[in-house]
């Protein structure tokens, strides 16, 4: 085992002891709400990191609010579709009722 060369005087013994400090938490806000939050860290508030939920049912949620507007999106172009079929055999029905 090491042995101190010289034995350590109060005032050296007094600064080491001075410097030993608590260090502030490092915090950021909450994207979400906007409390204090430690950083890399769920928000103890909310339950969201990076403004996305943590819990599975939330993550759920926020899928199926997600999903929605995809949805909108897709069907007005197979109504669209359809209503092309339905006009085009409008016109072949009128067409076949000239001809005769
Ligand atoms: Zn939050």
């Amino acid at each position: 085992m090491a042995v101190p060369k010289k034995r350590t005087g109060h005032s050296a013994q007094g600064s080491r002891r001075a410097n030993w400090k608590a260090t502030k938490p490092e915090t950021t806000k909450c994207p979400n709400c906007g409390a204090t939050v430690l950083t890399h860290t769920v928000c103890t508030e909310c339950g969201t990191y990076k403004g996305q939920p943590v819990k599975l049912a939330d993550k759920a949620a926020a899928a199926a609010v997600v999903e929605k507007p995809a949805k909108k999106t897709s069907k007005p172009k197979a109504e669209k579709v359809e209503e092309v079929k339905a006009e085009e055999v409008k016109t072949e029905e009128v067409s076949e009722e000239k001809s005769e």
